[in-house]
């Protein structure tokens, strides 16, 4: 008889998993606490306009089709590749930058501010590249049982990468480049890792390599949602059954096998196995009692920044605006040695920028536009409390108003804030973190919340606070791994 898996939660690691573990032959079955699937891979419709509530592009395209592939479906996704691949407005510059990954086109960008461009760059992505070469199988996609075999796996790393875990990727940027807005552009990647360029080391260069030369930037046909509602199609064809609005609480186990969850309605659910899709860490604080996820033991931790998310809905164009785009101050280091531990809103915010309806027209309303504006703050262990959100949201709409000559404000026909606070209630997001665990050398690989419970035999782990770690691709790659811990140990 085919084995019962229980999946809690149906953020993209839960909905992959069950793919991959229904291609096995596993019975699945998912309980979520949300009213709709995806975690903060999520929609919102409302006075007529559609968003996206979370991510707005990916990496990494492949993954998605190695899942498809793996899973011996034909992929239903339609990706675009972004081009440009995202804009920088500067504060005080008054035209963007285009990122493009065309090096000569990009050079062209940046001809008046950093001379002889494209030959560092090609100098510079090709050592990101080689890292990224280096570590993508032998250290970031597999499965690790114990700190010995990390340390192996990391001996099998060439030596001449070594320096670049001691430098900072500002350092390693300054090495390479002169212009501060070429430096700050390329150093943005650090901050989704949950940490500062200043902070983060050079390794983390290979991620310029991936969004600027490897494979780009995607964004789907239909937008992001598209992603879910394709792989629940497959999944409900498969007998899987969803369980929308369920909030696990507590564990019933015996010796080291977990018999149940209960539910909040006291419902309890048994199954063979069972894979937790919430948060890897505080999981296993908050619902298996563990002391070395205690709250304090969480608040010790380092965490990725929280997004305080505005959904606009204007009437009119705004002009210039790519899909991708980012508004940066002109205090970078000030505002990088702050924004992670403000007890207030940041007074001159940084946030991104999308507007789905550029290549989903059916996104919005005709002659209107759908703006997707997020701005990383600090997480609910630093600023608790957000009853400022709305003045902050017209801080924010006021400042881009005035940088793209369009105005937000007296154009709004529908707005909707998600505080950090509104992130933690909706997905258990811990203090609001967007992306989980920050990627400090200290938590990553076998050092990272592992994808297999340390005491009960029949629990895992899938997403973004496990292993690999953060991301729409990771969080497949981490799909993957977890159905080969499972198959290793139960089939
Ligand atoms: C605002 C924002 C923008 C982002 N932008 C991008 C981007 O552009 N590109 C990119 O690659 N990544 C982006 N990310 C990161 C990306 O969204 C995540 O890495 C990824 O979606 C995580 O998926 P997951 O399955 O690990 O977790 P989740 O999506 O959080 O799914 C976990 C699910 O488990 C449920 N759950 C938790 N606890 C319980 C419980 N006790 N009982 C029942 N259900 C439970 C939750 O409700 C949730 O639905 C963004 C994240 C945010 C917040």
């Amino acid at each position: 008889m085919a084995k019962k898996v229980l999946i809690i939660g149906a953020g993209l690691g839960g909905l992959s998993t069950a793919l991959r573990l229904t291609t096995h032959g596993y019975e699945v079955e998912i309980v979520e606490k949300h009213h709709q699937a995806g975690g903060r891979l999520n929609q919102l419709k409302k006075d007529g306009f559609t968003f996206d509530v979370g991510p707005s592009f990916f990496s990494m395209s492949y993954e998605f089709s190695e899942l498809f592939n793996y899973c011996k479906v034909e992929n239903p996704l339609q990706m675009n590749e972004l081009d440009p691949v995202y804009s920088v407005y500067f504060a005080g510059k008054e035209k963007p930058y285009h990122i493009y990954k065309e090096l000569d086109k990009l050079a062209r960008e940046f001809a008046a501010i950093e001379p002889h461009f494209e030959t560092k760059a090609k100098k510079y992505l090709a050592k990101a590249g080689q890292i990224f070469h280096d570590t993508e199988h032998v250290i970031i996609k597999r499965n690790y049982d114990n700190l010995i075999q990390y340390a192996l796996a990391l001996t099998s790393v060439p030596v001449k990468h070594t320096p670049l875990l001691f430098r900072s990727m500002w350092k390693e940027l300054e090495r390479n480049f002169d212009s501060e807005h070429v430096k700050v552009i390329f150093s943005l990647v650090a901050f989704f890792l949950g940490s500062t360029p200043f902070d983060t080391p050079a390794v983390y260069s290979l991620l310029n390599y991936t969004e600027l030369k490897h494979d780009g930037y995607w964004n789907i046909n239909g937008g992001m949602y598209k992603i879910v509602e394709e792989i629940q199609k497959l999944l409900i064809e498969r007998g899987v059954k969803f369980h929308f609005n369920t909030e696990i609480i507590s564990v019933n186990k015996e010796n080291d096998s977990v018999i149940s969850f209960t539910d909040k309605l006291g419902k309890e659910w048994h199954s063979d196995i069972f894979v937790c899709n919430g948060d890897a860490a505080a999981f296993r604080g908050s619902i298996l009692n563990r002391k070395k996820f205690s709250e304090k033991k969480l608040a010790q931790k380092d965490w990725t920044l929280a997004p305080f998310t505005i959904y606009l809905g204007v009437k009119g164009k705004v002009k210039d605006l790519h899909h991708h785009n980012y508004f940066l101050g002109s205090n970078f280091k000030e505002y990088s040695d702050n924004i992670f531990k403000l007890t207030a809103a940041p007074e001159k915010p940084y946030y991104y920028v999308n507007v789905s309806s550029i290549s989903n027209p059916g996104c919005a309303p005709n002659g209107c536009e759908n703006i997707f504006i997020l701005c990383p703050v600090p997480d609910r262990r630093f600023k608790n409390n957000w009853e400022d959100k709305e003045k902050f949201a017209d801080t924010i709409l006021k400042d881009m108003s005035e940088r793209t000559g369009f105005d937000l404000i007296q154009n709004r026909m529908t707005q909707t804030i998600y505080t950090p606070e509104d992130w933690e209630t909706m997905f258990n997001l811990y203090k609001g973190s967007g992306l989980g665990l920050a990627h400090g050398l200290n938590q990553v690989a076998a050092m990272r919340p592992k994808n297999k419970d340390e005491h009960m035999n029949n629990l895992y782990y899938v997403g973004a606070s496990t292993v690999p770690g953060t991301g729409l691709p990771i969080v497949v790659i981490g799909s993957k791994l977890v159905t080969e811990r499972i198959l290793q140990d139960h089939d």
